[in-house]
């Protein structure tokens, strides 16, 4: 990314900071975790790239708020795992899209997120990273199912932008979470699917950048 993107990324990121930290309370200091979990994950080598089709393109992904917890210059990889992560293992695919429905090879997106009982690192860059496209438009994550916190359904946040666009910010969901229609941010369309009904190994949330 170049200076002036890095720029007008932080710009609207500033913006979206000011407008979303009412919504995405953080957690009180002391407050029991609401998804505690002792499971430290097992480190594996670099997801595998199953097959996976392309998909019909309706409309743009929505937009949806920064939070206040985004931290620039985050580490670039494709797995947020580290020694010691503890939750249950999580792998989204998908592909990055141009509003034509044509796959964007080297699109940056940059995810961050809760980790498995619900806290952010502020200070360092555990569960952040982020990773480009491939030469076919695809992207692999893998990471842990992010905790609920007060206030939050779960989610992870991500902004992605094509070579030469603006920068696009958004969150994906998760299906059946209780919390999902009691977050005001929700969106029904932001939620990832599975391509084995129930398997975190097998997610899959597509970005369509309204972009030519
Ligand atoms: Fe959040």
């Amino acid at each position: 990314m170049n200076n002036t993107l890095r720029t007008l990324l932080l710009i609207g990121f500033a913006a979206a900071l000011a407008a979303c930290t009412a919504a995405e309370p953080s957690a009180p200091a002391g407050s029991p975790p609401a998804d505690a979990t002792t499971a430290v994950v097992a480190q594996t080598d670099a997801p595998a790239a199953a097959a996976l089709p392309l998909p019909a393109c309706e409309r743009p992904t929505a937009p949806n708020a920064l939070g206040p917890y985004y931290t620039p210059n985050t580490p670039e990889r494709a797995s947020l795992l580290e020694p010691g992560t503890e939750g249950e293992r999580l792998v989204i695919t998908g592909y990055v899209l141009d509003a034509a429905c044509e796959p964007i090879p080297g699109a940056w997106l940059d995810f961050w997120q809760a980790d498995a009982n619900g806290k952010y690192d502020n200070s360092g860059y555990t569960l952040r990273g982020h990773q480009f496209t491939d030469a076919t438009g695809r992207y692999t994550l893998e990471t842990v199912l992010p905790g609920r916190y007060p206030g939050r359904t779960r989610h992870i946040h991500v902004a992605a932008q094509a070579p030469g666009g603006e920068p696009f910010v958004t969150q994906i969901y998760f299906p059946d979470e209780p919390a999902n229609d009691r977050d005001g941010l929700y969106l029904p369309e932001l939620e990832l699917s599975y391509q084995t009904p129930g398997d975190l190994g097998s997610a899959v949330f597509h970005f369509i950048l309204d972009t030519p």
